[in-house]
């Protein structure tokens, strides 16, 4: 169908998906989606020595969990006839030619320009001699495409984001098509396989930038029509840097263990160089589909701030009822264990109204942990501020006392039973904080009388007579 909007996400399988390759799958996803169009996947696996299936399934899988879909796929391994015949036919026509330089000799002259500060490329006198090639063993060497050194063409194109972009033809060099007739290179795949399966619009990151020209001259010895083009900002992370494993996690996979929500992590990406028209930053997917717009991705790097991703995470999950929330972390303690102890769904879900405030993240369900397993601490931790042993006991046994009369569901009852006595024993503080650390056996934790409600009158009994014994 002519005019119709195809995008494609074409990444290479060399290693576990990440947060760059999200965001680009998501880019391409939703305009495709909001323009109606097709979203192809695109499996780059012709460098054989570092693809792997693994990471192939990892990248799918990531897309999935995500939330996106495609409406094609295609893997470049099964289409190596179809590259194979471009190169010949560019070969043919004299468009392009065997190199016989040696990695070395490459190497050197490389070298040389650099210390020359000229921009490296290979202007190769071998396109130029016919004779000699037909003397040399062509099983060594690449493919070259043939570019005029001498050209004075700018080699332009209008980036739908970044304006116009030129780049200087003589500069390119004789640049490698393929590594031999069955062995394609990246820009020559990626340019066959965007005018086989009809991409209007090539969107991808910015380090693709300088690619763009070299793919434009493929496609004009080829006499194909060129897509639009659209480079996204570059990630950085919280220094500015260009995102890394240094400044903030990068694969999806560390995310999913985390516990943080799909729907939230594919909101914050979708954020990362686009803003929402009414400045909104919770977003459904469908919302988003329907505002994306390309012309109005950003020029600049889009910081990934982990603190925003955090909140926006935590948003999610308060959005979820107790039921909801506790079956998301049973799937991810099945998955990726992060709590060392055992419960049930139901537990889990009498904890949920007062851990759900308190998560950013559902592995954030690890600082409860003492509602599942009797906690271990130092009586030293039973201590507030100066009192004594005796005294900690006493309030021990006076605060049993009460639970055992007022029981632990009517925590208002509870409250002011206890509040009573802080005042009776002239400190608020005695009476709640040996409670709390006899429960949580933590510093810091949730009010006693929250806990207390939870784990139930007997558990918490036994809790307070386990803490009385250890002083
Ligand atoms: N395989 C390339 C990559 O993973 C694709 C670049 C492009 O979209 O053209 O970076």
């Amino acid at each position: 169908m002519a005019n119709e909007i195809r995008v494609r996400m074409a990444p290479s399988p060399t290693g576990y998906a990440h947060i760059g390759s999200a965001r680009t799958a998501l880019f391409n996803w939703l305009f495709a989606r909001h323009e109606g169009g097709k979203f192809i996947l695109r499996i780059e696996d012709t460098d054989k020595e570092r693809s792997k299936k693994e990471y192939e399934e990892d990248l799918l899988e990531g897309f999935k969990w995500m939330g996106m879909d495609w409406d094609e796929f295609y893997r470049q391994s099964d289409r190596m006839p179809i590259y194979s015949k471009y190169i010949q036919k560019l070969l043919d026509e004299d468009r392009a030619f065997w190199c016989h330089h040696s990695e070395e000799e490459l190497e050197k002259e490389r070298q040389e320009q650099l210390e020359k500060k000229a921009i490296p490329r290979h202007v190769c006198e071998y396109k130029n001699q016919k004779s000699k090639i037909k003397n040399q063993n062509e099983e060594r060497g690449i493919i070259r495409l043939v570019v005029d050194e001498n050209s004075d063409r700018k080699i332009k194109f209008h980036d739908l984001i970044r304006g116009e972009i030129e780049f200087e033809e003589r500069l390119l060099g004789d640049f490698s098509i393929a590594k031999d007739i069955e062995t394609p290179l990246y820009n020559f795949a990626a340019v066959i396989d965007d005018y086989e399966m009809e991409i209007s619009h090539v969107i991808r990151g910015e380090e693709h930038i300088a690619n763009t020209p070299r793919q434009i001259l493929v496609q004009e010895a080829l006499g194909f029509e060129m897509p639009a083009y659209a480079h996204l900002p570059l990630l950085l992370g919280s220094d500015k840097s260009k995102l890394s494993k240094r400044n903030g996690a990068v694969s999806l996979n560390e995310y999913k263990k985390m516990g943080y929500l799909p729907e939230a992590l594919a909101n914050f990406i979708c954020l990362l160089g686009f803003t929402m028209p009414d400045g909104r930053e919770i977003v459904a997917m469908e919302e988003l589909i329907n505002v994306f717009d390309l012309l109005k991705v950003h020029k600049s790097g889009a910081v990934f701030d982990m603190k925003k991703l955090d909140w926006m995470n935590g948003e999610y999950i308060k959005r979820l009822n107790d039921e909801e929330l506790a079956e998301k972390i049973v799937q991810i303690q099945t998955q990726f264990p992060i709590l060392n102890s055992q419960f049930s769904k139901e537990e889990l879900i009498k904890v949920m109204p007062l851990a759900r405030e308190r998560m950013k993240k559902l592995s954030d369900i690890s600082e409860f942990g003492y509602f599942f397993k009797e906690p271990e601490y130092d009586r030293g931790l039973l201590v507030w501020k100066n009192k004594s042993f005796e005294e900690i006991k006493n309030s021990l046994f006076l605060v049993a006392e009460i639970v055992r009369e007022k029981g632990t569901e009517e925590k208002g009852a509870l409250g002011q039973e206890l509040d009573s006595l802080g005042v009776k024993l002239g400190d608020r503080g005695l009476a709640y904080w040996p409670f709390r650390v006899a429960l949580s056996g933590l510093k810091t934790s949730p009010d006693p009388v929250d806990i207390a409600e939870i784990l139930g009158k007997e558990k918490t009994l036994e809790r307070v007579k386990r803490a009385m014994k250890l002083l």
